[in-house]
């Protein structure tokens, strides 16, 4: 089986690591992997906070089974991208009911903290050095087309074959957007950038403080720590953001990095024999580190039904549709996250928190999903994966009051 992943960024690596832990654990031969990258297209150079889970896989592809009781090797390892243990995140949030609060990551685990710039890099090399299953080419992809025999990958004059390709070429273009829907979490959408050598660091912990116009995260990494001042340049003009930011961090605005995004996701993760990953699937926005965790979750449940037999015996049109309903469903869920990240638990008046408070809280009553956990919780029955990702959300809305259809509930 042939299996081209395109792209050289977070989300490629994040692909490669899994790909190489179904090869092994299944003992698989005939498996040939690609990567197909254009250097001269740069990569986006942002999302440095993940999961436990995406911690525990990336330590999986140095060998190391329980991360908890190996800290020390996988910590040497993951200094080649400038990486930390991530604890938790600690809210400065100016909430109504109570101060600051820490969300710490389950007893026992870790995420990481990575250089985007770095991590993606390091990481494919590091699996070229270690498998002749891998090989990498280095040019622009033009178009990709597909029938029942497989996916060509046209790249200038060559045109290279696979049975199936993850595309992670970041941003999709303009002129593809018409495959893409809107969230109705639309909060942030702008971002100014700034980065500086930090020597003595106090915690490994993401830090998310909220702001007049929005919030602001902070990463703790090795050599550095960077700072993101997330706002909507809908409310907001870039001009005063980055004055606002400039004074709160006592820096020229010459030094910052500042950028838009539309916040979309894809109506199909995976047609046919192609799926889509990385921002080329969706990019919402930083509420909870989800992005690169998403990204793990989704491959893990199409790789068993792709990889399962060696390539013999693959119904692309079965996984497609089992990967698409799961896209959909989970978009909808890290919505309902993001919106508990916004409905309401701070102090602040303004025109982003009263548009972003108001929205927010219109969606959370409306989610059906959002209900089903709150009767849950209500009733102590907490089971699910995102039952527990709401779970650990709860100290946002920790006061926060809701109507579900008969009677208000309180959230304590
Ligand atoms: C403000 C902000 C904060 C974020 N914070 C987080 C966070 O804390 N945690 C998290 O998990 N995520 C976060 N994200 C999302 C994050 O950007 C993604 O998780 C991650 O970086 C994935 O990037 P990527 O690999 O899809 O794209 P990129 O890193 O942009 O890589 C795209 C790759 O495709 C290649 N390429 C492009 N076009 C072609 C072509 N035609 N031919 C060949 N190669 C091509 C490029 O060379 C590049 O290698 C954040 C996003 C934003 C906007």
């Amino acid at each position: 089986m042939k299996i081209c992943v395109i792209g050289y960024g977070s989300a490629a690596a994040t692909s490669l690591i899994a790909i190489d832990q179904f090869i092994k654990e299944r003992n698989l031969k005939t498996v040939e992997v690609t990567c197909i990258h254009d250097p001269k297209t740069p990569t986006i150079k942002v999302g440095e906070s993940t999961s436990a889970k995406f911690a525990e896989t990336v330590a999986g592809l140095f060998g190391i089974t329980n991360l908890y009781n190996n800290k020390k090797e996988f910590i040497k390892i993951i200094n080649n991208f400038d990486g930390t243990l991530k604890q938790g995140t600690k809210f400065y949030w100016k909430k109504a009911h109570g101060n600051n609060f820490t969300i710490n990551l389950s007893e026992q685990s870790f995420g990481l903290h990575l250089n985007s710039i770095t991590f993606g890099s390091f990481i494919i090399k590091y699996i070229k050095k270690k498998n002749s299953y891998f090989n990498i080419i280095k040019t622009k992809v033009k178009d990709l087309t597909q029938d029942g025999n497989g996916v060509k990958v046209y790249c200038g004059k060559n045109v290279y074959e696979y049975d199936f390709v993850i595309d992670c070429r970041g941003i999709p273009e303009k002129t593809d957007l018409k495959d893409y829907s809107l969230p109705d979490t639309d909060f942030v959408n702008s971002v100014i950038l700034y980065s500086k050598p930090v020597k003595n660091k106090t915690d490994n912990y993401t830090s998310a403080t909220v702001h007049r116009n929005g919030w602001m995260f902070s990463i703790p990494l090795r050599n550095k720590t960077t700072w993101g001042y997330l706002y909507n340049n809908k409310i907001t003009s870039s001009k005063e953001a980055i004055k606002e930011f400039s004074r709160i961090k006592k820096i020229k605005a010459s030094k910052l990095r500042s950028f838009f995004w539309n916040q979309q996701f894809k109506k199909q993760a995976m047609e046919g024999r192609v799926l889509s990953l990385g921002n080329r699937l969706n990019l919402l926005e930083p509420t909870g580190a989800l992005a690169l965790h998403y990204y793990l979750k989704l491959l893990l449940t199409v790789l068993p039904d792709i990889m399962h037999e060696d390539g013999n015996y693959i119904n692309f049109t079965y996984t497609s549709a089992i990967a698409n309903r799961f896209h959909l469903e989970s978009i909808q869920k890290m919505q309902d996250i993001i919106a508990i990240n916004y409905c309401g638990m701070n102090n602040i008046k303004s025109a982003f928190w009263d548009y972003a408070k108001r929205k927010s809280n219109e969606r959370l009553k409306n989610s059906a999903d959002f209900k089903r956990w709150l009767h849950n919780y209500r009733n102590n029955r907490l089971t699910s994966y995102w039952d527990f990702s709401y779970n650990y959300f709860l100290s946002y809305i920790n006061g926060y009051r809701i109507n579900l259809g008969t009677k208000n509930v309180d959230v304590i």
